[in-house]
């Protein structure tokens, strides 16, 4: 099968370009290099078998004629190009913007006009500024004015699970939405956030431990190669089509209990110093203080149960 992953030289990308590669499809991979990287999927460009299967292009996803080539040869699309992480979003207001909302109405289009069965990688930040937990998909949504920046990424994720879901409706598109929790595992960069990498980064140098405001806001963390079994089941799923899915992991651990715990796996002799979110990021940022997925449903639809733990993914990364 031939398959388009836009965004499949970033970090979740280059794992399912791997995965789908292993499978024996033929992989596409579509990125501007703006957060992603080539050595992310330098090993496979070099690998014998993968080599003569892999075809990159370094484009934007919003040049229409390369897209209309890609989307017209392949069978099946992923669509998780996209602006990633909360401090790029913040340094980078427009574009972010712009990826989002006119990047995934060029893939739906395309996907809309050949046909093509195509999963949209949506994010938990959709969900806003909840305090329960867990995040059911079908839970109301709270977010902050749009003088705080931050809520720009959510409403624009979400705008994209309207116009995919608009595009089923009325032109029959297979549309599957992915809202996808705190990933993580080799190849993330903790150039954006990303706090995992970033803590383990700083225990490993011997660096203190930057723990933003108290400490005490909550994630689940998932394992990049549990998301992508994730998302290859959902896209072989014909039930799943025109559904919205969470995908993340459930031991929830606070910011704080988190870095006590790196330090204690690494053996660092770090120390943690707490940064005011304002020094962080901007004044009057707003985080996100609970975050857990409900996956219920993932679970009904295709079995899906996260295997790797929060130790197994911290080893891996350490
Ligand atoms: N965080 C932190 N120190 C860091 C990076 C992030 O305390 O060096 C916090 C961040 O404020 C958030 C959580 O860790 O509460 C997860 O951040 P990340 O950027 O990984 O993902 P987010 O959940 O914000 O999308």
């Amino acid at each position: 099968m031939r398959i388009l992953i836009t965004g499949g030289a970033g970090f979740i990308g280059s794992h399912l370009a791997e995965a789908h590669l292993q499978k024996g499809d033929e992989v596409y991979v579509i990125d501007d290099l703006s957060t992603g990287s080539l050595e992310n999927i330098k090993d496979f460009q070099e690998n014998k078998d993968y080599r003569s299967r892999l075809f990159f292009s370094h484009d934007s996803i919003l040049n229409h004629e390369k897209m209309v080539e890609l989307v017209g040869i392949c069978d099946r699309v992923y669509h998780l190009a996209a602006a990633v992480g909360v401090l790029y979003v913040l340094q980078h207001p427009f574009e972010s913007i712009r990826t989002n909302i006119q990047g995934t109405e060029k893939v739906l289009e395309l996907c809309s006009k050949f046909k093509k069965r195509v999963l949209i990688t949506s994010s938990s930040e959709v969900y806003g500024k909840h305090l329960h937990a867990p995040l059911v998909e079908t839970d109301n949504i709270i977010y902050g004015p749009s003088s705080k920046f931050r809520w720009s990424y959510a409403a624009s994720k979400l705008m994209d699970e309207f116009m995919a879901l608009a595009y089923h409706r009325t032109n029959g598109l297979e549309v599957i939405i992915a809202r996808l929790f705190n990933t993580v595992g080799p190849r993330q960069t903790g150039a954006y956030g990303m706090v995992i990498p970033r803590l383990v980064g700083q225990a490993l140098k011997g660096e203190p431990l930057t723990v933003y405001g108290d400490g005490k806001q909550t994630r689940t963390f998932t394992y990049v190669k549990d998301v992508v079994d994730a998302l290859m089941g959902l896209m072989a799923s014909p039930k799943a089509t025109a559904e919205v899915f969470n995908v993340g992991g459930t031991e929830e651990i606070s910011i704080e209990a988190l870095a006590k715990k790196i330090i204690a796996m690494t053996g660092s002799d770090s120390n943690i110093v707490y940064i005011p979110y304002e020094v962080a990021f901007e004044k009057d940022f707003e985080d996100m203080q609970r975050r857990v997925p409900d996956i219920q449903k993932i679970k009904d639809h295709i079995g899906f149960e996260p295997k790797t733990d929060l130790d197994g993914i911290l080893k891996s990364v350490i």
